[in-house]
């Protein structure tokens, strides 16, 4: 088994880093809370006291932060002077394509292999091992990244070159959004209509409008699946989350020349509902306040 940095031991990195553990490997973690480091030391890592630290010696060194700058400065200021040559990057953080490029780029001349592998999943998954991981860079750097996402993922996918998983992340995410706005506007408009929107529901979910978050994640209580809708919109995928998602998946498709209306619409609709001070609720919660008529 194999010595490895984590930097980032938040409700995601903690879990994953505790499965790296369970899985035999030799865990050095940091971050910069000291609840977070005593955390994983429960958990089987052993604490260090920088991020330097926890990537000296290491054969991978993994990060989990919360956006680009956050990786950018760990990696210019910590991992790069004191990572082996040869070591792996891997960044599992949400952040945005260009920088993920960038640090990749910076990583590689300095004779270190780097992977960007942003994970599909909420903290339930990171903490029960089963994250969908979607990775960019070279095959020789995903096949040494995948040993270790495998620990604690249910999926590793190999999407392209670097910056690939990041741009597959938000993509997906923005496609998500939108469907999520989707879904509640035609359950509340056949409410309206007089529907049973349970019927609704049994209709929907086998025909042409299936999507995921109608038949898995229904943003009503009692219809399909158990979700965050049953339980007062709380746990789950938090709008804020959400809408740092579409903020990325917007500046993605300004940098691109690319239009976007239904991620536009859903990014606004997000910004307001967080605004009203529900970033911390699931994002399926939206669906109250489309149907208070606060759009
Ligand atoms: P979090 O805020 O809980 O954790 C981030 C951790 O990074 C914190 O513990 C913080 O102390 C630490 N940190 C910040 N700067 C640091 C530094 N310079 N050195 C060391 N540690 C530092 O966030 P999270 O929910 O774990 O999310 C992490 C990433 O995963 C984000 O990019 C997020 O978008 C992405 N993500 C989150 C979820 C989710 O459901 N929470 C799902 C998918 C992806």
């Amino acid at each position: 088994m194999a010595r490895v940095g984590f930097i980032g031991l938040g409700n995601m990195g903690g879990g994953m880093a505790a499965n790296l553990a369970k899985a035999g490997h030799d865990v050095r973690a940091f971050d910069l809370s000291a609840d977070a480091l005593e955390r994983a030391k429960a958990a089987g890592c052993l604490p260090v006291e920088s991020a330097a630290a926890a990537a000296e010696g290491a054969e991978a060194v993994i990060t989990m932060l919360p956006a680009g700058k956050h990786v950018e400065q760990v990696y210019e200021d910590s991992v790069f002077g004191a990572a082996d040559t040869g070591a792996i990057l891997i960044d599992c953080s949400t952040i945005d394509v260009a920088t993920a490029r960038r640090v990749a780029d910076a990583a590689q001349a300095k004779g270190l292999a780097a992977v960007d592998a942003p994970v599909s999943g909420g903290i339930a998954a990171a903490a029960g091992g089963t994250l969908t991981f979607m990775v960019g860079g070279d095959a020789a750097a995903f096949e040494r990244a995948e040993v270790f996402l495998s620990a604690m993922g249910k999926a590793v996918i190999h999407a392209g070159g670097n910056g690939a998983g990041q741009a597959s992340k938000i993509c997906n995410n923005m496609l998500l959004g939108a469907t999520m706005v989707a879904t509640c506007e035609a359950l509340l408009l056949a409410q309206k209509l007089g529907l049973d929107p349970q019927t609704f529901y049994d209709i929907a979910s086998v025909s042409s409008g299936a999507c995921w978050s109608l038949n898995t994640y229904a943003p009503l209580p009692g219809m399909g699946p158990q979700t965050p809708a049953d339980n007062g919109y709380q746990g789950g995928f938090a709008a804020g989350l959400m809408l740092k998602d579409l903020k990325l998946a917007m500046e993605a498709a300004e940098s691109t020349h690319s239009e976007t209306p239904m991620g536009a619409r859903a990014a606004e609709l997000y910004t307001k509902f967080a605004d009203a001070g529900n970033a911390g609720v699931d994002f399926s919660g939206i669906i109250k306040m489309l149907g208070a008529g606060k759009v």
